[in-house]
């Protein structure tokens, strides 16, 4: 076994191959590009060496620097992670020519499988059933055409280099071909430099279920399926093991062909055997086709191993030294059922649009496992993927196991950023997924449902409640109220998802209040674990970056921003020179330029977040003496937007 290794990659698959390597006693060494200096896997990491600016280009993807790396600190092997390097034929030969081992496959493996194409064309000699369609060289226009006509419509056109769902283009007729063809090369030809494209007949009710494999380079086992066909725009969104509705028949022979597809290659270490299912009548064992092999570890990895309670790092790192397969394939054990959710920085409202921002708040409820490269502090940057945590549950049956999901993610709380975390959660608790009714297209039909939570009254009420109460400086549990408690009356302004809501709240002793808000009147006492409001059990507050951030559990997490106190604040903290941003948001208009002349009052900026557009005013007569930011900009909560001309600036 190796004493040391380095990890090329960040984030949270960086964190959990080093505590598998802790836990085997093998030393870790971590890089990292400037942006990530202070990240998780820095600190989890034995040593660290830094490799570059933020953009991976400069960093993540310098195969040389990362190698450097490996050799000045002494680690014998590099584990790749996924994305960067790890699907890089030229950076494993770089690797071993070093003199290291690459935790992963041979080049010649990721070669064989990293075309579409020649994929399909390997597999279809090793007897694995690939999907109907054309996958040769002739890339003309009339000759694709024809080729779609043959295979019969509706069509699926795929960039032979695709990767995330790019270059793809469903064609229900031959009347939208043409222009179909045109977007797909023009899409892979940006994506992969490459803009050859097969054509596949389009599964109807399709499953995406994947086979994990293991190889030691000359004998294969599988480690059974995971569904992933809960899907956004061919993004895996929630995945399990196993597939709902599977059969033993239908598992052997899925099973048996990804074998012999990483037998056919010669496969060492872990890779995934996608298939498209056709699930329009059930799983059957005729009915299910090679897709592409992804020749390293998946994200969705931890559904496997919570089912069969396997590390799969572990297995990885056994093989790469040298140990073979640790297991035959009748010892390797299933048991139980798991989810992984995917939980990101990204605004579903806004057509999933990726977000950034800095993690005022960040907690899991105790008895999962949630895999993560953040913690409360740290940053969302616009750099790398927005991705702040899976969220991975199991239980005896996929109904206690669905449950527990369902139940994790309401308890689930991350302030700073917005979120999936709602959309994850209706998912959830969707009818038919839980009935094990998944297909690929189930996201799309039901997204206006899934997309917007849509508050009870008076769930609304006791969260613009317990905000305002927090505004005013009245934390639940906050003992010292009693001694410095006041008969209080005032009224807020409190701005929330779009709307902004009036309360008039009157303090009645330390533990009690009254709170007038539209739709009537609610009342509050004082808990230690917050503010009872209405007879309801304390809602979970937390302040962070000028927002306040109520936790609803299943009814979601609320942004609140005090409208009034804000602008108060903001001209204090740059004292009365400028204005900051008071939350993470994008920059949606600035009105002035340096060097005007503004009233005080007079609207500068428009900051968007948390779904609601927020008008940030001047604090004082004076000049523009400068423009921090531009329209379109993403900034951070306390981010300097403009400064105000000061008597300094004119002296
Ligand atoms: P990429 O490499 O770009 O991710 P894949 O070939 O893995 O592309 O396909 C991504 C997704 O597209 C699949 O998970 C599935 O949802 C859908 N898909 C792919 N091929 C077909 C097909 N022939 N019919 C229907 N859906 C398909």
């Amino acid at each position: 076994m190796f004493q040391k290794i380095l990890i090329a990659n960040r984030g949270e698959i960086a964190v959990r191959i080093i505590d598998t390597a802790r836990a085997m006693g093998v030393s870790t060494v971590a890089v990292y590009s400037e942006a990530d200096a202070d990240a998780a896997h820095v600190a989890a990491a034995d040593e660290a060496v830094p490799i570059g600016a933020a953009p991976p280009r400069e960093s993540y993807l310098c195969g040389d620097r990362i190698i450097a790396a490996a050799r000045a600190t002494g680690a014998q092997a590099i584990h790749p992670g996924y994305g960067f390097l790890s699907e890089n034929p030229d950076f494993v030969a770089a690797v071993e020519a070093a003199g290291l081992i690459f935790i992963g496959p041979s080049a010649e493996a990721i070669r064989a499988m990293g075309l579409k194409d020649a994929a399909k064309a390997l597999m279809e000699q090793a007897g694995v059933p690939v999907v109907p369609g054309y996958h040769g060289d002739n890339q003309d226009d009339d000759h694709l055409a024809g080729a779609a006509e043959a295979i019969g419509y509706p069509v699926l056109i795929k960039a032979v280099a695709g990767g995330g769902g790019k270059g793809m283009r469903k064609v229900a007729g031959a009347a939208d071909f043409p222009a179909a063809l045109q977007a797909a090369r023009s899409e892979a030809r940006n994506a992969f430099g490459n803009d050859a494209v097969l054509i596949e007949k389009y599964v109807e009710q399709p499953r995406h279920i994947e086979v994990q494999v293991f190889g030691d380079g000359q004998d294969a086992v599988h480690l059974y399926e995971r569904d992933c066909s809960l899907q956004r725009r061919h993004q895996k969104v929630i995945e399990e093991a196993p597939a709902p509705g599977m059969t033993p028949e239908m598992r052997a022979a899925m099973g048996e062909a990804a074998v012999r597809a990483a037998r056919a290659i010669g496969y060492r270490g872990a890779g995934t055997v996608e298939f498209i299912v056709d699930g329009s009548d059930g799983l059957r064992p005729d009915r299910f086709w090679f897709m592409e092999m992804n020749t390293r570890l998946q994200v969705e990895h931890p559904v496997t191993e919570a089912v069969t309670g396997l590390d799969l790092v572990e297995w990885q790192l056994r093989i790469a030294a040298g140990e073979g397969l640790p297991l035959a394939q009748e010892a390797i054990p299933l048991t139980g059922h798991a989810f992984e959710a995917r939980l990101y920085a990204e605004d579903v409202a806004a057509g999933f649009l990726p977000a950034t921002g800095t993690l005022a708040h960040l907690a899991f409820p105790p008895g999962i496992r949630a895999d993560t490269g953040v913690r409360t502090g740290d940053t969302i940057s616009p750099f790398y993927d927005p991705m702040i945590a899976k969220i991975v549950v199991a239980g005896a049956t996929r109904g206690v196991a669905l449950n527990r999901l369902a139940r994790a993610l309401e308890e689930t709380r991350v302030a700073g950023t917005v979120t999936n975390l709602g959309f994850l959660g209706r998912l959830a608790r969707h009818p038919g997924f839980a009935i094990g009714d998944v297909d690929t297209g189930l996201i799309a039909r039901d997204l206006a449902e899934l997309a917007d939570g849509v508050p009870e009254p008076a769930l609304l009420r006791a969260v613009v409640a317990s905000a305002a109460l927090v505004a005013a400086g009245l934390s639940g549990a906050a003992l010292e109220g009693f001694a410095l408690w006041q008969p209080l009356s005032r009224d807020l302004v409190l701005a929330c998802e779009g709307e902004q809501f009036c309360v008039q709240l009157r303090l009645h002793g330390p533990d009690r209040a009254t709170l007038v808000l539209e739709g009537g009147e609610v009342h509050a006492i004082r808990h230690p674990e917050g503010w009872i409001v209405d007879g309801h059990r304390p809602l979970p507050v937390v302040k962070a970056g000028g927002a306040i951030y109520v936790f609803a559990g299943a009814g979601g997490t609320f942004g609140l921003v005090p409208v009034d106190p804000l602008a108060r604040a903001t001209a204090e903290g740059l004292g009365g020179d400028g204005i900051e941003a008071p939350m993470p948001g994008l920059v949606k208009v600035v009105y002035v330029a340096a060097g005007v002349g503004v009233t005080a009052g007079q609207p500068l900026v428009i900051l968007e977040a948390m779904k609601m557009e927020h008008t940030l005013t001047a604090p004082r007569d004076g000049i523009v003496a400068e423009l921090f930011v531009a329209e379109g900009d993403q900034v951070e909560a306390g981010a300097p937007l403009i400064r105000l001309e000061t008597e300094e600036d004119i002296a």
